[in-house]
């Protein structure tokens, strides 16, 4: 009889929208998975399918505070990632982002897991090198609104290298551009949740300043077959590695394919854009293509589809 066991995955943020999808791959691939989050932004819905299966748990707990328990992998997700949710609660997002990387690092000292960091490309502010490569320091305000989380997450990754550097720590910190797709909140205010939730009431569509700003949107699931196939890199492969889409599309841009795809007869409306916007933003993905062999393959058209059948049933579900 074989004795080898499973091998044992914590997720932090488990119950958001990449932590959910990250559950299910990781369950699929024959992992014991410890799902940890506070629900603060993701409900426990994105993980009611998983109840009651062999090999995984979910545990209600907070990052900021300390965790014990014994696990091989961390991926550490948690941190509310819609500006909505993150200004929400400025500080907690702060700490969310430091304390939790302090605790599930010392966690991972301890066990001597491998431990994986959704960092983001907000850490690169508004930048001014374009497409943003992982050499570029970024360009960020240190005091603004969306500050709590892109300091916050700059900081974290500061932890991760020292970690390393101070304690051998088998880090990977990888940027997440922005992701799309079934189990976003219809309600988080990121720009493809609300155009499709305004294009399927039929609410005016609302693009904040003139819609010139970019974007390159990366869908679900080739974003979760990067972050497995970071943790499993060597020990020397840290990153940080940027993840996401080459294509970039303005604001109009994907307002018109959203309408298109929902036949929906919405009307544009312009709003002021907030303060700090980005106006461009698309990755060089050289190095996860070169260190992963991975990159986003989903057509945007094809995404948005998957992630429009998706909105419909919610929408159905509370008529
Ligand atoms: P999400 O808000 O859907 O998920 C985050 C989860 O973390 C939620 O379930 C929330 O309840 C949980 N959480 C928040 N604070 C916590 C705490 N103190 N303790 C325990 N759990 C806590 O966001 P997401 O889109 O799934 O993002 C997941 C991670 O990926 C985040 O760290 C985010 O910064 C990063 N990221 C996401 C994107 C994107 O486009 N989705 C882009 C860049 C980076
Ligand atoms: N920690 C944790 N789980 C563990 C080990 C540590 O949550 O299994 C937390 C602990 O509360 C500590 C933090 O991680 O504050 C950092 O741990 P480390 O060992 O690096 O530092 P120290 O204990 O010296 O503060
Ligand atoms: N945006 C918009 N209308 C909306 C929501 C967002 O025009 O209803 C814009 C927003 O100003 C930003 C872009 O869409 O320029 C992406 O916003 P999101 O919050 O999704 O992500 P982030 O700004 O973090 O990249």
């Amino acid at each position: 009889m074989s004795t080898q066991r499973a091998k044992r995955v914590l997720v932090t943020g488990a119950a958001g929208f990449l932590g959910s999808h990250l559950c299910d791959r990781l369950i699929a691939e024959g992992s014991d998975v410890l799902a940890v989050d506070n629900f603060f932004s993701g409900p426990k819905e994105n993980l009611a399918h998983l109840a009651g299966h062999p090999r995984f748990e979910l545990m209600r707990h907070d990052v900021t505070f300390p965790l014990y328990v014994e696990v091989d992998e961390i991926y550490n997700l948690a941190c509310p990632a819609s500006p909505v949710h993150y200004q929400h609660d400025p500080v907690q997002t702060t700490k969310t982002s430091v304390h939790g990387a302090i605790n599930m690092l010392g966690l991972a000292k301890r066990t001597g897991a491998r431990i994986l960091q959704a960092s983001t490309s907000e850490v690169y502010g508004d930048p001014s090198v374009h497409p943003q490569t992982e050499d570029y320091w970024g360009n960020v305000n240190p005091i603004g609104v969306r500050s709590c989380y892109d300091e916050g997450k700059r900081c974290a990754e500061t932890l991760f290298f020292d970690y390393r550097r101070q304690h051998g720590l088998p880090i990977k910190v990888v940027r997440i551009f922005n992701t799309y797709g079934p189990r976003m909140r219809p309600d988080d205010g990121r720009v493809v949740s609300n155009f499709i939730m305004q294009a399927l009431r039929g609410d005016d569509i609302t693009i904040y300043g003139d819609g010139s700003q970019t974007r390159s949107f990366c869908y679900v699931d080739d974003l979760i077959e990067a972050l497995v196939r970071m943790m499993a890199t060597p020990a020397d492969v840290t990153g940080p590695i940027n993840l996401g889409s080459t294509g970039e599309f303005t604001m109009l841009e994907l307002a018109a394919a959203v309408t298109e795809l929902t036949g929906s007869a919405s009307k544009i409306v312009f709003e002021d854009l907030p303060s700090d916007d980005p106006t461009q933003r698309k990755p060089d993905t050289t190095l996860a293509r070169n260190t992963l062999g991975w990159q986003a393959t989903t057509p945007l058209r094809d995404g948005l589809e998957r992630t429009i059948a998706y909105f419909r049933t919610l929408v159905a579900e509370v008529q």
